[in-house]
């Protein structure tokens, strides 16, 4: 049996009609797009939906986020990265989530990504102090429960963190050091060993709608020898090798201190930049890093609302687009943007980079945006043969919106509209693999009422044990505020902040 959407307005985002509104029938059969056009089949049993009155597009991909963060979410404020990182993931005194509990904060987050239009899911996992299958079954679990597709990972740091930054540990008391230094962390092998093992428990998941991922921190996180075998581990199973890269000065500064050269160079010489290669923001990049991703095939999640958060400065937008580089667009985590939800993103990709320089013609524009949030996030996500577009033999991950609403009226542009008036309040349908996953605004598979009860339950000993680890990383505060100060005030050769080069 077949569902077929009739004459509704479709913006396809293939290389015909892009995301340009155009009257279209869609029929939906086997979970994907089987028929698209001003006609389609119709058989008998076929469910028939009339879709006047209704936007169809592709569903979102949220390139870039981390559900681990859902429980801090709104915790802080007015806190750089690096300060940032010191409580949403501390360094000492953090106790593993039981699974239980990793399954409740996954299943929200799915639940929440859904209801704004996310189909897709980059998942980048970390679980402090660390990872095991019983917490990486629950994320899967969750997502299998919900419907939603996604790419998750094993995300590994393999290095005392305060040795990933410059300068701290010179200023820390010493037993702090010690105590840190002193941490066992995984070797390159554990984790390639890890993630095999991974890659065999997970294989299929889900009729292959879940898939893991490979997810090494950063170049200054994590060993060399751990990053090169991560990204050949990745492209042996053509899955998505997600790394951090220079989303603040600091790293820019760390990549010079550590290395003698930019971040993005480094993994070059390592052998660590290949086509299934996703950067995670790449802000601080010159302009021979961008001509480096593009030479490699690397494509680079934006993420501008953590960006503004945390105020980490402003990716070159233009300078990719340019270079030819690809990209996703990502929330990021809860707690550094502190919402899951895409339609802000697109919003604020689309206006951020309006007011980096006076030529309006070098401006983010909607179909630009769009691009990323479909296309461009699946290509990241090595799933750009099966989504990103609606177009006959793709999977059916699609949306739709009732153009009846206040976001829709008066119907102008639908393609503008899509981007700078909805925010999620019209979207009516939310199709995974062609199985209706929302429904009238409203999950379909899992019961959300229930799920937030069970968290107002949970939620006084959460943040007892938040406030516990919170107050015991207080300790490495002032070391990585001047640490953070004094990278702000040198010259990286690059500029991302709007303040004068060199501002602290
Ligand atoms: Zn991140």
């Amino acid at each position: 049996m077949a569902i077929v959407i009739r004459d509704a307005e479709v913006i396809t985002m293939d290389v015909r009609t892009g995301s340009t509104p155009v009257t279209r029938s869609i029929r939906i059969e086997d979970g994907v797009v089987a028929e698209l056009g001003a006609t389609v089949r119709v058989q008998d049993g076929d469910t028939v939906v009339n879709g006047r009155d209704r936007l169809v597009c592709p569903g979102f991909v949220n390139a870039h986020t981390h559900s681990w963060e859902y429980l801090a979410k709104g915790r802080y404020d007015n806190l750089p990265l690096e300060l940032w990182m010191l409580y949403s993931y501390p360094i000492l005194g953090g106790k593993p989530l039981p699974p239980d509990l990793v399954r409740l904060r996954s299943l929200l987050f799915a639940v929440e990504s859904v209801r704004s239009g996310v189909t897709t899911l980059v998942d980048d996992v970390l679980e402090t102090p660390s990872q095991d299958f019983a917490q990486l079954d629950a994320v899967f679990d969750a997502y299998d429960a919900v419907g939603v597709r996604a790419n998750i990972s094993g995300h590994v740091i393999n290095r005392p963190f305060i040795d990933t930054v410059p300068y701290a540990a010179e200023w820390l008391p010493s037993d702090v050091v010690d105590q840190v230094r002193a941490t066992p962390l995984l070797s390159a092998a554990d984790y390639l060993d890890f993630s095999q093992e991974a890659f065999r428990r997970y294989a299929g998941r889900a009729d292959g709608r879940l898939r893991y991922m490979l997810a090494p921190s950063g170049p200054q996180r994590c060993t060399d020898d751990l990053l090169a075998g991560a990204t050949e581990l990745a492209l042996a199973h053509d899955a998505e090798c997600h790394v951090h890269v220079l989303e603040t000065k600091t790293q820019a500064v760390t990549g010079r201190e550590f290395y003698g050269t930019t971040l993005v160079e480094h993994l070059r010489r390592i052998g660590a930049l290949s086509a299934n290669t996703t950067l995670a923001h790449g802000i601080w990049t010159t302009d021979s890093d961008i001509a480096t991703l593009a030479e490699y095939d690397v494509c680079v999640s934006h993420n501008p609302v953590s960006n503004l958060k945390l105020g980490s400065g402003i990716a070159p937008w233009r300078r990719y687009h340019d270079a030819g580089v690809t990209l996703g667009l990502g929330s990021d985590g809860c707690s550094s943007s502190d919402t899951p939800r895409l339609p802000e993103v697109l919003k604020a990709a689309a206006l951020l980079h309006k007011v980096t320089e006076p030529d309006h013609t070098a401006w983010s524009t909607a179909d630009e945006v769009l691009r990323a949030a479909t296309l461009g996030g699946a290509r990241s996500a090595r799933l750009h043969t099966d989504i990103g577009s609606l177009e006959p033999g793709k999977k059916a991950d699609l949306l739709v919106y009732d153009l009846n609403t206040l976001a829709f009226t008066p119907r102008n542009r639908l393609d503008l509209q899509l981007v700078y008036s909805e925010n999620g309040s019209s979207l009516r349908q939310v199709m995974v693999g062609g199985e209706i996953v929302v429904d009238d605004g409203r999950v379909t598979t899992v019961d959300e009422e229930a799920l937030l009860a069970e968290l107002r339950d949970r939620l006084p000993g959460i943040q007892a044990e938040q406030d516990r680890v919170e107050s015991r990383n207080t300790v490495f505060h002032e070391a990585f505020e001047r640490m953070y100060r004094t990278c702000a005030a040198e010259d990286v050769g690059v500029h991302r902040w709007s303040g004068p080069p060199g501002a602290s």
